[in-house]
């Protein structure tokens, strides 16, 4: 999962440092069995029978999906239809049950009732007539209409179809062992990608080849009227394609730069791993400002959403991580997973426990080979690492003070990926930024103790590259991934990220085992101005326009609008906080020149900054006591050390 929120808000975002400690004990691993409900647990036994899943999605209109499933069942039977609560790729019951209506379900034409189960708002508990053998089961999924009711999923000219929203599944058998034949109406003309295979058409219906509920979930399809495929598919690989939908034709034209680094994707992790966990893979990408962004993974596709320039404004400054990282999760999370996030449907809960290597690592490697593909300049990527260390080293001083890595990977069930009030201090899945951390002080422990003959390359092949061609479920544990780094240079792996993961040290200090160093300056770099300015270009509602994280301690919009305040910064400690706004400084309206001068002329003096803030409908004055000079963060060598940090983002031949 990379939403686009996630994926960059976090970089730019601010914060100050607090010091302390309080050792947390890691997450649970054991899956929790349903509770409080009276469904039968998932059994590794055959459903008898074969669910037919239609799902009407021409009604592009009104953004509803018209689902209509026949389910067979035992005459009499009393039992349950499961809506999928815990959402791979999301890790939290998150499934959006809030959006079904309309739930009829009949019996040889007779409409028959249903009951919601009250501990488990995702079970229906029906009472099969006896005669009957099998149930029809109809409902619409509303999909949001405006953006704060959740994804747009349906715009005029495109549409992200996800299993698990338009389908009920019998509860008591492994999802993997309920067959299901899903069928499709698109709207008119509109073309599709998926991983599903195709059975039949018949006008605008497609019927797909059968295939299990749990990898029909992780098989969605993106429609489009404006469509094209891409063959990216490697001299090793098996058929990678990349199926662009786009707001508009002329957004589909790639240049052959472009699709060379799109290719460069198969090739450099073909040199990464060595094997593929699939028969095919589809990149599903919408390039739109209508249909919500999105970065989720599966197992042979993954869905990857960005704004509409991708290929018109293509730039080797722009950060571009989302389908290294999603195509990476085929080899860590889909093929390889981490033990307690392999439940056997969708309604057991997950363990997130290793989100921290599932996500962390995929961090690592999206980032690693952006650059090592020619997605980005090495420049940008390092400028992008910078910002990365930067936050771990000032800009989450939670991580100094009450909370550690390790108990972040219980925040996609805590915070649901809601906006916080204060996310520098509280925290917010830390496991993938700061994992990307912990990785790089994995890989420069690993070439200094073997005098650079291994590097985490050789654990990712080891580790995630075994078994060519295997798609099933292949589950690791943390003894697991350290068995596995012994293997390639022995040493205490176990305290080394323990230490990390509990600890309340300072991850930026990664960087020097590669041979760099954080440092700030007063002026940004060019390949940070370079990476802000495409920021800005791509997500203006959350860019900063006055960003002045690393000094003072806060960022905003160029309005003097407040959205991030470092807790215990000099800025928060006058009294600051996100949702105010500032409206003039040292007596002149605000600016963020104007901020940026008041900071130069604050250096050497003891004068403070004076803000006129306004907080709802209050004016007040407050004094920022600030003289340390303008700061950004940024990164360079340690002379004299091996430059370890080069050669992991050059690219393997
Ligand atoms: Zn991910």
């Amino acid at each position: 999962m990379k939403t686009a929120t996630l994926a960059a808000v976090p970089l730019f975002a601010i914060a100050v440092a607090a010091f302390g400690f309080a050792p947390l004990a890691a997450a649970q691993q054991t899956p929790i069995p349903l509770t409080g409900s009276n469904q039968p647990p998932p059994q590794d036994i055959d459903y008898p029978g074969t669910l037919k899943i239609h799902v009407d999605a021409s009604d592009i209109g009104r953004r509803t999906f018209n689902v209509h499933e026949t389910i067979p069942v035992k005459p009499g039977a009393s039992i349950y239809l499961l809506y999928p609560a815990w959402i791979p790729g999301n890790y939290s019951p998150s499934g959006p049950i809030d959006k079904v209506a309309g739930l009829v379900i009949k019996a040889h034409g007779q409409t028959i009732p249903w009951t919601r189960d009250k501990y488990n708002v995702f079970a229906f508990h029906v009472d099969v007539p006896a005669g009957a053998d099998s149930l029809d089961v109809q409902f619409q999924f509303l999909s949001a209409q405006d953006r704060d009711q959740g994804p747009i999923i349906m715009t005029p000219e495109m549409l992200d179809l996800s299993w698990n929203k338009v389908s009920l599944y019998p509860a008591g058998y492994d999802a993997n062992r309920i067959k299901t034949i899903p069928s499709v109406t698109l709207p008119s003309g509109w073309k599709f990608g998926s991983a599903l295979e195709v059975a039949s058409t018949d006008g605008d219906t497609t019927t797909f080849k059968p295939i299990d509920y749990m990898n029909l979930v992780d098989s969605p399809i993106y429609a489009g009227k404006y469509f094209k495929r891409l063959d990216l598919t490697s001299k090793n690989s098996p058929p990678v394609h990349v199926d662009i939908v786009a707001d508009e034709p002329k957004d589909l034209e790639a240049s052959d730069e472009a699709v060379q680094a799109l290719k460069n994707i198969v090739v450099q992790m073909d040199r990464l791993y060595g094997a593929f966990h699939f028969d095919h893979y589809d990149f599903l990408f919408s390039l739109s400002d209508k249909l919500s962004g999105k970065g989720l993974e599966h197992h042979r596709s993954s869905e990857d959403g960005v704004g509409p320039d991708f290929f018109t404004e293509w730039n080797l400054t722009t950060p571009h991580d989302l389908l290294t990282h999603e195509f990476n999760h085929s080899w860590n999370g889909k093929y390889r997973r981490p033990a307690d996030l392999s439940t056997p449907n969708f309604n057991v809960p997950m363990g997130d426990s290793l989100l921290w290597v599932y996500e962390g690592q995929t961090q690592f490697w999206g980032n690693v080979v952006a650059v090592r593909a020619g997605l980005e300049n090495k420049d940008t990527g390092l400028a992008l690492l910078a910002q990365v260390a930067a936050r771990y080293d000032m800009d989450r001083p939670g991580f100094r003070s009450w909370r550690n890595i390790q108990d972040t990977t219980n925040d996609p069930t805590i915070a649901q990926r809601a906006p916080l009030p204060w996310r520098n201090y509280q925290g917010s899945e830390d496991y993938y930024a700061a994992g990307q951390l912990i990785w790089l002080a994995v890989d420069g422990k690993m070439r200094s103790l073997s005098h650079n003959r291994h590097s985490l390359d050789d654990f990712a092949r080891a580790f995630f590259g075994i078994h060519p061609g295997a798609w099933d479920v292949n589950t690791y544990t943390f003894e697991d991934v350290v068995a596995g780094l012994d293997k390639i240079v022995p040493y205490d792996w176990a305290s080394f990220l323990r230490e990390r993961l509990d600890g309340h040290g300072n991850l930026a200090e990664a960087l020097k085992l590669e041979g760099w160093q954080l440092v700030y300056k007063n002026e940004q770099s060019k390949a940070v101005k370079a990476v802000m300015a495409s920021f800005k270009k791509r997500f203006p509602k959350y860019a900063a326009g006055a960003d002045f994280t690393y000094s003072v301690g806060f960022s905003g919009s160029g309005k003097g609008e407040l959205r991030d305040v470092r807790w215990n910064s000099p800025a928060y400690k006058a009294g600051l906080s996100p949702g105010m706004t500032i409206v003039a400084v040292n007596g002149t309206e605000f600016s963020a020149d104007g901020m940026k001068q008041a900071i130069k002329d604050a250096k050497g003096s003891d004068q403070p900054i004076k803000l006129l803030v306004k907080n709802f409908n209050e004016y007040k004055t407050l004094d920022i006591d600030y003289h340390d000079g303008l700061k950004y963060p940024d990164i360079e060598r340690i002379k004299g050390t091996p430059d370890y940090l080069s050669q992991l983002y050059a690219a393997k031949k």
